[in-house]
């Protein structure tokens, strides 16, 4: 009698193993939007500008690749991404910029992104924006300050997003971000307490500065007063009328140190300090950085460190 061939032992497990292949085939594919991590296991980190940049640096240490996206020494606001940058964007796991008013091109390029893998940090959100003031009257009178990272507690938030975001890309190293994130919080947290000591008893509480309006959080922080000669962008040259005006403050109040920006010509400055017979000294609002510095590991807090030394002795407080 004909019989049905007999299934071997063999046999079966070879229609289990195409039938498992099978499966993992359509949840590979059916998954798709789920990252493929890299070879060499880092996430690809762009971040615009250079706080973003040493803040994902000090939080995913050696388990993330970060790229400043700003070539060195590039001012910071008239800066444009080129078609390379915009690949560099399209490759990465995450994009981390500084919000719409820093980066105004922002919007349009993430739109134009092809890779839906990308995570996109606006680190703006959660961080109460304050516009630019009048110095006398503390009333808002320009546009908001894009420079949110010259506050310790903005810093935190930041900080705290960046992690969420490095967290959501890779579990499996959540535990190493938060250790790393909680070391970095503790030394904002001594800054932020040594800026709040060292400027509490100063001669003047006026920061005079030859750049553009930059220091509007920090000076709210430590209670300083502040004004620029530019507005929130170093595009527009002030008139001979501004410069008038500064100089009568300048003598007015009796300011022997003005503050300087970094990366721009300081002339503006020299043409303040001329006219007064006043010194000037370095406030690095940290935007961007040079090529030494970057290949010296020069960190924010670093910055932060040598702003407060020139603080302290521009407005000559006593501590
Ligand atoms: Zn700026």
């Amino acid at each position: 009698m004909w019989k049905l061939p007999k299934i071997e032992p063999m046999s079966k497990r070879f229609i289990v193993v195409i039938i498992i292949v099978f499966i993992s085939l359509i949840t590979v594919f059916s998954r798709s939007s789920i990252p493929i991590k890299k070879s060499d296991n880092k996430l690809k980190i762009i971040t615009t500008l250079f706080p973003l940049y040493d803040f994902a640096k000090n939080i995913g240490k050696d388990k993330v690749d970060v790229t400043l996206l700003l070539p060195p020494g590039v001012e910071a606001h008239t800066f444009e991404p080129k078609p390379s940058d915009i690949v560099k964007i399209n490759e990465a796991d995450i994009f981390i910029y500084t919000g719409k008013y820093m980066e105004p091109w922002a919007e349009e390029v993430i739109q134009g992104v092809s890779n839906k893998n990308l995570l996109v940090i606006d680190s703006s959100v959660g961080i109460p924006m304050i516009p630019e003031n009048n110095h006398d009257t503390n009333e808002p009178v320009g546009a908001n300050d894009p420079h949110i990272w010259l506050d310790f507690d903005n810093d935190k938030i930041i900080i705290q997003t960046i992690t969420k975001a490095f967290i959501e890309k890779d579990t499996l190293n959540s535990s190493y971000f938060q250790k790393n994130v909680q070391e970095y919080q503790n030394k904002l947290t001594l800054l932020d307490e040594e800026y709040k000591n060292k400027l509490s008893n100063c001669k003047t509480k006026e920061i005079v500065y030859g750049g553009h309006y930059a220091f509007g959080y920090l000076s709210k922080r430590y209670n300083l007063l502040y004004v620029a000669a530019q507005g929130v962008s170093p595009d527009s040259e002030p008139t001979a009328q501004d410069l008038a005006i500064l100089i009568d403050q300048i003598k007015k109040n009796n300011i022997q140190y003005i503050f300087y920006e970094e990366l721009t010509s300081p002339k503006i400055t020299e043409t303040l300090a001329n006219e007064t017979h006043s010194k000037m000294l370095l406030l690095n609002a940290a935007h961007n950085i040079t090529k030494d510095d970057l290949e010296k590991n020069v960190s924010f807090l670093t910055i932060m460190e040598n702003n407060l030394i020139n603080l302290k002795n521009g407005l000559q407080c006593s501590k």
